[in-house]
């Protein structure tokens, strides 16, 4: 029979106020395990101690998330294949115990603090190894629980970026498209279009949804979505393109100047399309970039002039081994 594997996690669940129904959740998919560690910042300890308290831990590990280095100082007694890791914060700390997970091989679990990137599913960590961001191969976590209610109360700016790395996998798409015609790569083409269908679900969203559990549903699901379509994939592809290697570009070469990964392909992909793309797409995402709060924080967060982009062309170019349309500039 000719199927394919896919590492798609038992749990998907999505709502309000259910990070205090860890325990239940697990259950009821018939999830056992003899210890739940819990890795999380000191911040979120003490802001959501309820939650936390009420389902039984039987260790927490407060982290910073991150870095490579942190790994090395992380103490547990004994990593045991009866261990389940719950990771509960942003893209660092859920990058962190990702990284951590892999490593030594035990199950984990993702619970978001906020949306920001597409961290909770993506089969890749962005952690600094030193002075510079480096992405690693990771293995999918068991389960992703997103409860509504904790991801209304981050702020805006870690919304907004996890828009632009969702709404980015349509630059990704196009790219692929370019390396399947020009490069003879074969990419599922059913993956890509998930990647596609999960960014434009974004589009009906106005700056004054983004708190609403409409729309929190549609951004969290829509990265599950896009974490799916490079689960297909086996490679990051259909959710990274030009813009990220803009991204990674800044990340390696002006660190000073880096700022959400969100934010910075968000605005990678404004200019490709503007400039370099020629197929008219630029005035929908200039306009939903206008409506969501997009094209404010991009002002706000991003130090580099368009002139700025085409000297980081080919320092993004040779980030990795990725045909896009950087290859036709
Ligand atoms: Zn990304």
């Amino acid at each position: 029979m000719f199927y394919r594997d896919l590492d798609i996690p038992a749990i998907i669940e999505i709502g309000s106020s259910i990070s205090k129904d860890i325990d239940l959740i697990l259950k009821k998919h018939h999830i056992y395990y003899k210890e739940k560690i819990l890795f999380t910042q000191k911040i979120l300890l003490d802001k959501y101690k309820d939650f936390i308290e009420i389902s039984n831990y039987s260790k927490i590990i407060l982290v910073e998330g991150g870095t490579v280095e942190e790994l090395g100082r992380i103490e547990l007694e004994k990593l045991s294949e009866d261990m389940l890791l719950v990771a509960f914060g942003g893209g660092s700390v859920i990058d962190l115990v990702k990284m951590y997970a892999s490593k030594n091989n035990v199950a984990y679990i993702t619970l978001p603090s906020t949306l920001s990137n597409d961290a909770i599913y993506s089969p890749i960590a962005r952690l600094k190894e030193g002075e510079k961001k480096k992405s690693f191969g990771v293995h999918a976590p068991i389960g992703i629980i997103v409860d509504v209610d904790i991801i209304k109360q981050s702020p805006d700016i870690l919304l907004l970026a996890g828009v632009g790395d969702l709404i980015s996998n349509l630059s990704a798409v196009q790219d692929c498209k370019l390396a399947i015609k020009n490069n003879n790569e074969r990419i599922d083409s059913f993956a890509l279009t998930l990647a596609k269908i999960s960014a434009n679900g974004l589009f009906p969203y106005t700056y004054s949804d983004i708190r609403s559990v409409e729309f929190i549903e549609q951004l969290a699901n829509g990265l599950i979505v896009s974490g799916l379509s490079m689960m297909m994939d086996k490679t990051s592809r259909p959710a990274s393109g030009a813009e990220h290697l803009i991204s990674h570009a800044i990340d390696e070469y002006f660190p000073e100047k880096s700022t959400y990964h969100g934010i910075q392909v968000a605005w990678a992909q404004l200019i490709l399309e503007k400039v370099f793309r020629k197929n008219n797409n630029y005035g929908r995402l200039c306009e939903f970039y206008n409506n969501i709060g997009l094209n404010t924080v991009i002002c706000q967060y991003i130090q580099f002039s368009e002139g700025d982009f085409i000297n980081l062309i080919p320092k993004a170019r040779a980030m990795r081994n990725r045909f896009t349309i950087l290859n036709f500039i």
